[in-house]
């Protein structure tokens, strides 16, 4: 039986929840009894839970995240979302030293603060989690707002943070959509870079079904480009997009069974603390 991990999940009791709108639109209930079950019907056996933003700005607090995750049973980890802001940053490292062993990384959101990876004010957070060998993902690409800025949100901007920091393990978000070669690239040149596939494919659209193909052949030349699938990691985005939408687009690509496992799942051990 095929094995899943999902790296990129949200979930919220928050009514001011942005994705909400999206769960709507994708007709999911969008809570975490009807998470756990369709895990469970996907055969997904765990996955990575993260902060999602508020309509009035700010993220739901990392403490939710975490009781979500203590009563999912062992199904649903933390990462810990930073805002650039000194206080907040200070907060998420005595979260994570509190719960050490239980988060599994941190996450920046790129493209909705003026602020690049490699500003200064992230520097002790990357030395933490380069000290405990947590990874940071990174919002990349394509924002949830219109009034997002892809000047800071493009992948290329995390060269700059990988050059200086080797041993820092990075996770690009949804493939720096729609900067698929640029990120290949990336994944490419670091030893210690990596990306997921979460959230790219939301459907409902007129083209979907073309566009769904599209995606598929554009991640399969990245792969081909970076001489294999090691390094990808599978994510849904929940709500944003299904778990059935989200499978297809890993099926569909055009590479080794084995590869799409790895993609699928294994991958997962090798850049999370599972
Ligand atoms: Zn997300």
């Amino acid at each position: 039986m095929r094995k899943i991990f999902d790296c990129h999940i949200h979930c919220s009791e928050n009514k001011e929840d942005v994705l909400v709108s999206y769960a709507k639109a994708n007709g999911l209930e969008y809570n975490l009894p009807e998470l756990l079950s369709m895990m469970e019907e996907h055969n997904v056996s765990g996955g990575l839970l993260l902060s999602p933003p508020l309509r009035n700005g700010g993220i739901v607090p990392n403490r939710d995240v975490i009781g979500l995750c203590n009563k999912s049973k062992n199904r649903l980890f933390p990462i810990i979302t930073t805002e650039p802001n000194r206080t907040m940053i200070e907060d998420c490292i005595l979260l994570a030293k509190k719960n050490l062993g239980f988060v599994k990384g941190f996450k920046i959101l790129l493209g909705y603060f003026p602020v690049f990876p490699d500003d200064k004010i992230f520097s002790k957070l990357y030395d933490y989690a380069e000290n405990e060998n947590l990874p940071v993902l990174f919002h990349t690409g394509d924002t949830a707002t219109p009034d997002g800025s892809l000047e800071h949100s493009h992948p290329l901007n995390l060269d700059r943070l990988a050059n200086k920091r080797d041993s820092l393990k990075i996770v690009a978000c949804h493939f720096g959509n729609p900067w698929f070669q640029d990120t290949a690239e990336l994944v490419y040149k670091h030893k210690n870079f990596y990306a997921d596939i979460s959230g790219l494919f939301t459907g409902g659209a007129k083209y979907s079904k073309h566009y769904l193909n599209f995606l598929a052949r554009a991640l399969s030349d990245a792969i081909y480009f970076m001489g294999g699938a090691e390094k990808l990691l599978f994510g849904t985005d929940y709500p944003i997009a299904t778990y059935s939408e989200s499978i297809k687009l890993a099926e569909n690509l055009e590479i080794d069974r084995e590869d799409i496992d790895k993609i699928l799942a294994k991958n997962a051990n090798k850049v999370f603390p599972l």
